[in-house]
């Protein structure tokens, strides 16, 4: 898509640290890691995030974030790892290119997005019985 910075460093015309490419994937650090080693995958068709993501694609992005993962832990002596993806611009998304990102954890990294936040049971009914209206 013109003008998608992710579809400009598939295609070469922006650099970027290549780590794996396959039909349907392009895989590159990210140039600002939340940890040492994250990483960054990329179906090479544009879609904007996983709502129009290929279902048909699924068994091959895991498949790839499990290959991944597992060369990255090992390349940075990582003692864990995070897979994420950010939707929308109120989580995080800056790259309206759908992408999946491999953090790898180390212990006491300091990083944190758990524990939550302290909810009681009342506020987790009142939130779950309004999700399972729409199912
Ligand atoms: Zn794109």
């Amino acid at each position: 898509m013109n003008g998608c910075v992710f579809c400009n460093i598939i295609k070469g015309e922006i650099p970027c640290k290549k780590i794996y490419e396959d039909n349907d994937f392009f895989c590159f650090m990210d140039i600002k890691p939340i940890s040492k080693g994250h990483v960054l995958v990329v179906p090479k068709k544009h879609c904007e995030n996983i709502l129009d993501f290929p279902t048909e694609a699924s068994k091959r992005l895991v498949e790839i974030t499990k290959k991944l993962a597992t060369i990255v832990v090992k390349a940075v002596g990582a003692d864990g790892f995070n897979v994420g993806m950010n939707n929308g611009k109120a989580a995080g998304q800056a790259v309206f290119h759908a992408h999946l990102h491999i953090i790898p954890r180390f212990d006491n990294d300091g990083l944190s997005s758990w524990p939550g936040k302290d909810v009681t049971e009342e506020e987790l009914n009142f939130i779950k019985d309004k999700i399972v209206t729409f199912l």
